[in-house]
């Protein structure tokens, strides 16, 4: 039989439904989806490829699912430290984002969408929140899918300053939109993107904590509308329900069941402060998380309580949170933080294992996603990477899946396939000039550092 792709003979880690590993294995892909995956032999066998990449040495896994990052913040990495998530925003990222302009923010995302395709992610999840006009959002979205990346731009809205925003001292330059506006903005560009659509338009009301209350309903039921995911940030830091409870009586995800917002379109970011009655309530919704250790051991934002939400029945998937937080868009450092996190957290090396990390990077972000992929199976959208195995820090090798969440790490990716389509081999995304890119983003990110006036971050040694 004749498929496009083989690619053959190696560590085929499937993350199916039986989990199967075929060591070796193979996967032969028709167009955009995957035709055939099982033993090398009997695959090389029943398949004649267009083009036969030889995969021996390597581990053939499904395409990694980043289910929350920032790609405009690409242009501030390696600024803010030493701050807890409030004084980061207030002090760093909300001047960053005032400044940051639509072709920055376009560069930003080109180079974020490359890093991630670089390290194996096949779909972003991109909270885009500087600038916000419909303008800016398409373009943005536009970058990402020309580097060949799948997923979906979330439209940050903020609406008008409500009464948390204020007493947490917000800048005014932040609420440029009425809450009518900023859905009919977001549903501007939902129409322009419909589902399907390489990369989609999600509603995202930018913080649980501090947006107006009509904000995130409307987001939830243009979601419905649409037939979309929506997405929020959701008590990350823990004065976020403290300060929600006060203003409004009820704890943020508490409301969210109350009103009946809380179901499988809603995906939320972090979720580290969530009280018993909460994590009850997103798991019997089937509810979304993305947990983004990284992000929250830098800022020490806290620990999410990952068995506890799984065990209750949310669907969790895995999060870098930008290159500003999170610093790399590599899910294989997110997967070791996760299991790292959960064991120092809980003082029990037991508590989470490495096959439940590539799960959540892989098959429970694709759910998470609602884009049908991060599994290696028949029928599914052809969406993998390969990863080199044949180095120092990866031999001997035992395990195939210790050596990929423990010792492996995104610049060990070889090729990555989106949709069928091999967009990362070689070295370089074929998509894209690279180099002309990093000059434009480090020319821009010297320029937006100059306008922000974050000139004193930037001093090599810092006393
Ligand atoms: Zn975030």
């Amino acid at each position: 039989m004749q498929c496009d792709l083989l690619l053959s003979g190696g560590r085929v880690v499937t993350v199916d439904g039986p989990r199967s590993v075929y060591e070796p294995g193979s996967v032969a892909i028709i167009g955009n989806r995957i035709a055939a995956v099982g033993p090398a032999a009997e695959t090389d066998a029943t398949w004649q490829a267009a083009r036969t990449v030889d995969c021996r040495g390597r581990a053939v896994v499904p395409g990694f699912v980043d289910g929350h990052t920032h790609l405009f913040q690409a242009l501030a990495r390696g600024l803010g430290e030493g701050l807890s998530i409030w004084p980061w925003l207030c002090e760093f990222m909300w001047p960053y984002s005032i400044a940051v302009d639509p072709e920055d923010a376009r560069v930003a995302a080109t180079l974020g969408a490359v890093e991630a395709l670089r390290s194996g992610i096949t779909t972003v999840i991109d909270n885009h929140y500087a600038p916000t006009d419909p303008e800016t959002v398409l373009a943005v979205a536009r970058a990402v899918e020309s580097t060949g990346l799948r997923g979906a731009v979330a439209r940050g809205m903020i609406g008008h300053r409500t009464a948390v925003a204020a007493a947490r001292g917000l800048p005014d330059a932040l609420f440029r939109y009425s809450v009518d506006e900023e859905i009919e903005l977001t549903r501007a560009c939902m129409e322009r993107r419909p589902p399907h659509s390489m990369v989609e338009i999600w509603p995202a009301p930018l913080n649980l904590s501090y947006v107006d209350q009509d904000l995130v309903r409307g987001a939830a039921e243009l979601a419905t509308e649409f037939g979309t995911r929506w997405h929020t940030h959701c008590s990350e830091g823990a004065k976020d329900p403290e300060s929600y409870l006060e203003a409004y009586g009820v704890r943020p995800v508490q409301w969210l069941a109350q009103e009946g917002l809380l179901d499988e379109r809603t995906t939320l970011a972090h979720a580290v402060w969530l009280d018993e009655a909460e994590i009850k309530h997103i798991g019997e919704r089937r509810a979304g998380v993305s947990h983004n250790p990284a992000s929250n051991a830098y800022l020490a934002s806290g620990v999410m309580r990952l068995r506890e939400l799984r065990d209750a029945g949310a669907v969790v998937a895995l999060g870098t949170d930008g290159p500003s937080a999170g610093h790399r868009q590599d899910m294989f450092e997110v997967m070791k933080q996760t299991l790292f996190g959960q064991r120092q957290h809980t003082l029990d090396p037991a508590a989470a294992r490495c096959e439940e990390a590539l799960e959540l990077a892989t098959r429970e972000g694709g759910r998470y996603a609602g884009t049908g992929t991060g599994h290696l199976s028949v029928g599914a959208p052809a969406d993998i990477a390969v990863v080199a195995l044949d180095r120092p820090h990866l031999r001997p090798l035992h395990r195939t899946v210790a050596a990929l969440v423990y010792s492996a790490r995104g610049s060990d990716v070889e090729m990555t396939v989106v949709d069928g389509r091999v967009v990362y081999e070689d070295g370089r995304c074929v998509l894209v000039d690279e180099e002309a890119l990093l000059a434009e983003a480090q020319e821009r990110a010297e320029r937006l550092v100059e306008r922000a006036g974050f000139g004193a971050l930037t001093t090599a040694w810092r006393h």
